[in-house]
């Protein structure tokens, strides 16, 4: 099932400020809507777009016309964008067993701790929610990470949203390895997740 451009625009309000907005004759209700959002497309109607093993059928329009379903300003509020190429047949016959979900649960569990104890005092609860005064707080870079968003924020174009997004994200990365300081090494990593400019 594909969701037409105007229910995925409707997003935007509740992913940007966790809450949704019902206008009605007799007045306008607020409900809250803090949610996580996993999503997923592929990169064209047939499918197979970049796939290096099977040709991709579609017309170069059709490819714009498809990927533009989601706006820009859609996927600038979503922090990770992962390419997922095909699984190869050898991998699924795999017996090699990956992380099991527990361990990453803990690991996960880990980082949030770290994050309520950080913000005790605050008025929020982990990095996602932090305003724009507790990222330069707690988001400090060292010179080579100042370097790094610098050079990628005008290499990618990015806007306010996205540099704080991926402020707040490298935050995250460090404190999955219970980091105190976000290094240069976070930040790159948090970058590798932005949207791929074509
Ligand atoms: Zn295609």
């Amino acid at each position: 099932m594909e969701f037409p451009k105007c229910v995925l625009e409707n997003l935007r309000q509740p992913l940007e400020d966790g809450i949704v907005s019902v206008s009605r004759a007799t007045g306008t209700i607020q409900f809250p809507a803090k949610f996580i959002l996993v999503a997923a497309m592929n990169p064209c109607p047939c499918g197979y777009y970049s796939d290096p093993e099977q040709e991709c059928i579609c017309h170069q329009s059709q490819i714009v016309k498809y990927q533009k379903r989601a706006s820009g300003p859609l996927l600038d509020r979503i922090d990770l964008h992962v390419e997922v190429p095909r699984v190869k047949l050898e991998k699924l016959e795999s017996d090699q067993l990956a992380e099991s979900s527990l361990d990453i649960r803990q690991r996960v569990q880990t980082a949030r701790d770290i994050q309520n104890e950080r913000y005790k005092t605050e008025k929020i609860f982990d990095n996602s929610e932090m305003t724009s005064e507790q990222i330069k707080k707690y988001c400090q870079l060292d010179v080579a990470g100042k370097e790094l968003i610098r050079r990628a924020a005008e290499h990618l174009r990015f806007s306010a949203r996205a540099y704080f997004r991926v402020l707040k994200l490298a935050r995250t990365i460090a404190d999955l390895e219970q980091s105190e300081n976000v290094l240069v090494g976070h930040l790159a990593e948090a970058l590798q997740y932005r949207p791929k400019i074509e």
